[in-house]
Protein backbone atom coordinates (compact mmCIF):
# COMPACT_ATOMS: atom_id res chain seq x y z
CA UNK A 1 0.00 0.00 0.00
CA UNK A 2 0.83 3.95 -0.54
CA UNK A 3 1.99 4.92 3.04
CA UNK A 4 1.54 8.43 3.23
CA UNK A 5 2.64 8.61 -0.47
CA UNK A 6 3.12 12.15 -1.41
CA UNK A 7 2.91 15.61 -0.08
CA UNK A 8 -1.48 15.10 0.06
CA UNK A 9 -4.02 12.84 1.52
CA UNK A 10 -4.90 9.48 0.45
CA UNK A 11 -8.61 8.68 -0.94
CA UNK A 12 -8.63 4.60 -0.53
CA UNK A 13 -12.17 3.05 -1.80
CA UNK A 14 -12.71 -0.43 -0.33
CA UNK A 15 -14.62 -2.16 -3.19
CA UNK A 16 -16.41 -5.45 -2.93
CA UNK A 17 -19.79 -6.98 -1.82
CA UNK A 18 -21.23 -7.77 1.12
CA UNK A 19 -18.87 -10.07 3.05
CA UNK A 20 -16.00 -10.02 0.86
CA UNK A 21 -13.67 -8.23 3.78
CA UNK A 22 -13.98 -3.69 3.40
CA UNK A 23 -14.50 -3.97 6.87
CA UNK A 24 -11.93 -6.42 8.29
CA UNK A 25 -9.42 -4.81 5.78
CA UNK A 26 -10.39 -1.38 6.70
CA UNK A 27 -9.56 -1.60 10.05
CA UNK A 28 -5.71 -1.61 8.91
CA UNK A 29 -6.28 1.95 9.06
CA UNK A 30 -6.99 4.18 12.32
CA UNK A 31 -10.54 4.21 13.24
CA UNK A 32 -10.68 7.94 12.76
CA UNK A 33 -9.81 7.32 9.26
CA UNK A 34 -12.26 5.68 7.75
CA UNK A 35 -15.56 6.64 6.42
CA UNK A 36 -18.70 3.94 6.94
CA UNK A 37 -22.40 4.00 5.88
CA UNK A 38 -24.08 6.14 8.75
CA UNK A 39 -23.84 5.44 12.25
CA UNK A 40 -25.92 2.00 12.41
CA UNK A 41 -23.52 -0.98 11.11
CA UNK A 42 -25.76 -2.72 8.71
CA UNK A 43 -25.18 -5.21 5.48
CA UNK A 44 -23.35 -4.25 2.80
CA UNK A 45 -23.76 -0.55 3.19
CA UNK A 46 -26.33 2.26 3.36
CA UNK A 47 -27.52 0.93 -0.05
CA UNK A 48 -27.53 -3.09 -0.08
CA UNK A 49 -28.74 -2.97 -3.60
CA UNK A 50 -26.69 -3.74 -6.26
CA UNK A 51 -27.30 -0.23 -8.07
CA UNK A 52 -26.46 3.24 -7.77
CA UNK A 53 -26.49 5.15 -4.80
CA UNK A 54 -29.38 6.97 -3.31
CA UNK A 55 -28.79 10.38 -3.65
CA UNK A 56 -29.07 11.42 -0.26
CA UNK A 57 -26.57 8.48 0.76
CA UNK A 58 -24.32 9.51 -1.38
CA UNK A 59 -24.12 13.21 -1.10
CA UNK A 60 -23.54 12.51 2.59
CA UNK A 61 -20.36 10.24 1.70
CA UNK A 62 -19.35 13.43 -0.76
CA UNK A 63 -20.12 15.87 1.79
CA UNK A 64 -17.99 14.00 4.54
CA UNK A 65 -15.18 12.98 2.61
CA UNK A 66 -14.68 16.33 0.96
CA UNK A 67 -14.25 17.69 4.96
CA UNK A 68 -11.88 15.39 5.53
CA UNK A 69 -9.96 16.25 2.03
CA UNK A 70 -10.12 19.33 2.68
CA UNK A 71 -8.24 18.98 6.08
CA UNK A 72 -5.54 17.26 4.59
CA UNK A 73 -6.87 14.14 6.73
CA UNK A 74 -6.32 10.60 4.68
CA UNK A 75 -9.81 8.98 3.98
CA UNK A 76 -10.68 5.53 3.75
CA UNK A 77 -14.18 4.74 2.06
CA UNK A 78 -15.78 1.25 3.30
CA UNK A 79 -18.55 1.38 1.49
CA UNK A 80 -20.10 -1.09 -1.66
CA UNK A 81 -19.98 1.69 -4.46
CA UNK A 82 -20.51 -0.88 -7.25
CA UNK A 83 -21.37 2.38 -9.39
CA UNK A 84 -18.48 4.20 -11.57
CA UNK A 85 -20.58 7.26 -11.77
CA UNK A 86 -20.99 6.96 -7.55
CA UNK A 87 -16.77 6.52 -7.62
CA UNK A 88 -16.74 9.41 -10.29
CA UNK A 89 -17.93 11.86 -7.27
CA UNK A 90 -15.71 10.68 -5.22
CA UNK A 91 -12.88 10.69 -7.64
CA UNK A 92 -13.57 14.37 -8.51
CA UNK A 93 -13.47 15.19 -4.35
CA UNK A 94 -9.97 13.74 -4.21
CA UNK A 95 -8.60 15.65 -7.44
CA UNK A 96 -9.77 18.90 -6.08
CA UNK A 97 -7.60 18.47 -3.03
CA UNK A 98 -5.40 16.89 -4.02
CA UNK A 99 -5.16 13.09 -2.53
CA UNK A 100 -4.24 10.43 -4.37
CA UNK A 101 -7.17 7.95 -4.96
CA UNK A 102 -6.17 4.46 -4.63
CA UNK A 103 -8.53 1.43 -4.98
CA UNK A 104 -8.26 -1.84 -2.89
CA UNK A 105 -10.77 -4.38 -4.72
CA UNK A 106 -11.60 -7.15 -2.54
CA UNK A 107 -10.24 -10.65 -3.95
CA UNK A 108 -13.05 -12.88 -1.99
CA UNK A 109 -14.20 -15.37 -4.32
CA UNK A 110 -17.88 -15.15 -4.54
CA UNK A 111 -18.76 -18.42 -3.40
CA UNK A 112 -16.80 -17.63 -0.02
CA UNK A 113 -18.77 -14.23 0.49
CA UNK A 114 -22.15 -15.82 -0.13
CA UNK A 115 -20.77 -18.37 2.46
CA UNK A 116 -19.93 -15.59 5.23
CA UNK A 117 -23.73 -13.36 4.25
CA UNK A 118 -25.67 -17.13 4.45
CA UNK A 119 -23.84 -17.22 8.25
CA UNK A 120 -24.78 -14.02 9.18
CA UNK A 121 -27.63 -13.51 11.70
CA UNK A 122 -31.28 -12.88 9.26
CA UNK A 123 -30.84 -8.96 10.04
CA UNK A 124 -27.74 -8.52 8.46
CA UNK A 125 -28.12 -11.24 5.55
CA UNK A 126 -28.61 -10.20 2.03
CA UNK A 127 -30.11 -12.23 -0.58
CA UNK A 128 -27.95 -14.32 -2.65
CA UNK A 129 -28.71 -12.67 -5.38
CA UNK A 130 -27.58 -9.15 -4.41
CA UNK A 131 -24.02 -10.65 -3.49
CA UNK A 132 -23.81 -12.12 -6.76
CA UNK A 133 -24.79 -8.61 -8.38
CA UNK A 134 -22.88 -7.05 -5.99
CA UNK A 135 -19.67 -9.15 -7.12
CA UNK A 136 -20.54 -9.20 -10.92
CA UNK A 137 -20.29 -5.53 -11.07
CA UNK A 138 -17.51 -5.11 -8.79
CA UNK A 139 -15.60 -7.06 -10.53
CA UNK A 140 -16.63 -6.12 -14.09
CA UNK A 141 -15.39 -2.59 -12.98
CA UNK A 142 -11.82 -3.44 -12.35
CA UNK A 143 -10.42 -3.25 -15.54
CA UNK A 144 -11.67 0.26 -15.83
CA UNK A 145 -10.63 1.27 -12.55
CA UNK A 146 -7.53 2.98 -13.62
CA UNK A 147 -9.25 4.98 -16.61
CA UNK A 148 -11.93 6.09 -13.86
CA UNK A 149 -8.98 7.89 -12.19
CA UNK A 150 -7.56 5.94 -9.46
CA UNK A 151 -3.87 6.40 -9.13
CA UNK A 152 -3.45 2.54 -8.14
CA UNK A 153 -5.36 -0.27 -8.10
CA UNK A 154 -4.71 -3.28 -5.60
CA UNK A 155 -6.68 -7.08 -5.66
CA UNK A 156 -6.58 -7.90 -2.00
CA UNK A 157 -6.41 -11.71 -1.30
CA UNK A 158 -7.74 -13.05 1.22
CA UNK A 159 -9.70 -10.10 2.30
CA UNK A 160 -6.77 -8.72 4.17
CA UNK A 161 -5.00 -5.34 3.69
CA UNK A 162 -1.88 -7.26 4.54
CA UNK A 163 -2.46 -10.14 2.03
P1 LIG B 1 -20.48 -5.77 4.24
O1 LIG B 1 -20.45 -5.16 2.88
O2 LIG B 1 -21.70 -6.60 4.45
O3 LIG B 1 -20.24 -4.77 5.33
P2 LIG B 1 -17.73 -6.52 4.34
O4 LIG B 1 -17.20 -6.47 2.95
O5 LIG B 1 -17.45 -5.35 5.20
O6 LIG B 1 -19.27 -6.83 4.28
P3 LIG B 1 -16.60 -8.05 6.50
O7 LIG B 1 -17.67 -7.74 7.47
O8 LIG B 1 -15.29 -7.34 6.66
O9 LIG B 1 -17.16 -7.84 5.01
O10 LIG B 1 -16.27 -9.59 6.47
C1 LIG B 1 -17.33 -10.53 6.42
C2 LIG B 1 -16.99 -11.69 7.29
O11 LIG B 1 -15.83 -12.33 6.80
C3 LIG B 1 -16.68 -11.32 8.73
O12 LIG B 1 -17.29 -12.25 9.57
C4 LIG B 1 -15.18 -11.39 8.83
O13 LIG B 1 -14.79 -11.82 10.11
C5 LIG B 1 -14.83 -12.41 7.79
N1 LIG B 1 -13.54 -12.07 7.18
C6 LIG B 1 -13.26 -10.95 6.51
N2 LIG B 1 -11.99 -10.92 6.08
C7 LIG B 1 -11.45 -12.10 6.49
C8 LIG B 1 -10.17 -12.69 6.35
N3 LIG B 1 -9.17 -12.09 5.73
N4 LIG B 1 -9.99 -13.91 6.89
C9 LIG B 1 -10.99 -14.53 7.53
N5 LIG B 1 -12.22 -14.03 7.69
C10 LIG B 1 -12.46 -12.83 7.19
MG1 LIG C 1 -18.73 -4.00 6.13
Amino acid sequence: LPDGAGPGPLLVLLLGPAGSGKSTAAAAWPEADVVTPGAVPGPAAWWPSPGATPLRELHALVTEVEGRLARGRTCVVDAALTEGADRARLLAVAERYGALPVALVMGTPLGLCLERNAARPPHRRLPGGTVRAQYARTRDAVPGLRAEGFARVEILHGGSAHG
